[in-house]
C-alpha cells in the first residue's frame, strides 16, 4: 500500500524538571505507516511511545521534525484546519475508563464527535450511534446507561466506537489491551483486527507486551530511551531480533523463543539522562568499546528490517 502515515526525525524534548537539562522525550524518530497496515510500537513504559503517539496525531507539537498525513503536513495546519484533519485520526487510549466521561451517558459518549463535526441531522446522528454500538459488539440498551455501569473490556468497546464513529483512516492504539483481563484482551484484539479490515483502517499499535504486538502487527518498532533502535516485519523483529534490546525482551516472553533469558542491568536510564554513544549500552550484554562514546548508525538488516547497533557496522581497528 502506498503511505498513509509519514513522520520524519521527531523530536520531542521537555525542559528537565530539575532545572536546566532536556528530557529527551522523543528523540529523532521516522516512521513510516502504509494503509491498511498496523504497524506495532514496542518497548517499556517511559521509553516515549506514548508522546510519540501524541505526536503523529499533533495532539502536542513536537519540537521538531515533519508529520505528514496522506501527504499533508499537518503540522503546517492552522486549527481550524487542523481540526477537520482530526476526523482522519483517533485514538483510543489504554484506561477506557479514564477516557471516558463518566458523567456522559453513552449514547452521548459516542454521539459526541458526530455532534462537534457537525455529521448529519441528529436522527442519522441517532442512528450511527446505534449502529457503531453493535459493530463493536454492543447493544441500543448502552445508549442511557453510564460508564461505570460497564466491565473494562465493554468500556474498551464504547472508546473504540467513539474513535471510529467519524470514519477515521488511522487508528492510534496507545496501550489498548493493557489494563483488561488476559481472558477479555483477545476478544478486544479480534474485534479490532475485524473493524480494520470493515473499516478499511491502518492501525499504530503501541504496546509493552510482545505477544499482543506480534498478535496484531505486520511491521514493528522497537523503541528505547526516545529512539526506534530496530524495526522491520513482526517476524523479522520478534522471531529473529538483531538489537541486544531487542533480543532481551523476546527473551522474556514466556514460552516465544528457545534459549536463555537475558536479563538486562538496571532500569531504562531517565529521559534526562540520556547515556552518551549508543543509548542503550549501559545495559547492554555486548557493549562494545566504541558503544561507549559513538551513536550507532541505523544498518540494513535484510529486506525492511534496521538495526541501530555497532554489532553490524564496520568494526573499529
Ligand atoms: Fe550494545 Fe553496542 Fe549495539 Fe548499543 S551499539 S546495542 S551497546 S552492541
Ligand atoms: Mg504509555
Amino acid at each position: 500500500g502506498r503511505p498513509l502515515l509519514t513522520a520524519e526525525n521527531l523530536v520531542k524534548h521537555y525542559k528537565a524538571r530539575d532545572g536546566d537539562g532536556l528530557a529527551r522525550a522523543v528523540d529523532g524518530v521516522s516512521l513510516m505507516l502504509r494503509k491498511g497496515e498496523t504497524l506495532g510500537i514496542v518497548g517499556e513504559s517511559g521509553c516515549g511511545k506514548s508522546t510519540l503517539a501524541r505526536l503523529v496525531l499533533r495532539l502536542i507539537e513536537p519540537t521538531s521534525g515533519r508529520v505528514l498525513l496522506d501527504g499533508e503536513d499537518i503540522l503546517a495546519l492552522k486549527p481550524g484546519a487542523l481540526r477537520r484533519r482530526r476526523r482522519d485520526m483517533q485514538i483510543v487510549f489504554q484506561d477506557p475508563f479514564a477516557s471516558l466521561d463518566p458523567r456522559m451517558s453513552v449514547g452521548r459518549i459516542i454521539a459526541e464527535p458526530l455532534d462537534i463535526h457537525n455529521v448529519g441531522s441528529p436522527q442519522e446522528r441517532q442512528r450511527k450511534v446505534e449502529d457503531l454500538l453493535l459493530m463493536v459488539g454492543l447493544d441500543r440498551s448502552a445508549l442511557d446507561r453510564y460508564p461505570h455501569e460497564f466491565s473494562g473490556g465493554q468500556r474498551q468497546r464504547i472508546g473504540i466506537a467513539r474513535a471510529i464513529a467519524l470514519e477515521p483512516k488511522l487508528l492510534v492504539l496507545d496501550e489498548p489491551v493493557s489494563a483488561l483481563d488476559v481472558s477479555i484482551q483477545s476478544q478486544i484484539l479480534n474485534l479490532l483486527i475485524d473493524l480494520k479490515s470493515r473499516l478499511d483502517l491502518s492501525y499504530i499499535f503501541i504496546s509493552h507486551d510482545l505477544s499482543v504486538v506480534e498478535h496484531v502487527s505486520d511491521r514493528v518498532l522497537v523503541m528505547y530511551l526516545g529512539r526506534i533502535v530496530e524495526e522491520g516485519t513482526a517476524t523479522q523483529v520478534l522471531r529473529q531480533p538483531r538489537h541486544p534490546y531487542t533480543e532481551a525482551l523476546v527473551s522474556a516472553v514466556p514460552g516465544a523463543k528457545k534459549g536463555p533469558r537475558i536479563v538486562l542491568k538496571g532500569d531504562p536510564p531517565s529521559p534526562e539522562a540520556v547515556p552518551a554513544g549508543c543509548r542503550f549500552h549501559p545495559r547492554c550484554p555486548k557493549v562494545m568499546d566504541i558503544c561507549r562514546h559513538t551513536p550507532p548508525p541505523s544498518i540494513a538488516q535484510g529486506g525492511s528490517a534496521r538495526a541501530e547497533c555497532h554489532l553490524y557496522g564496520p568494526r573499529p581497528g
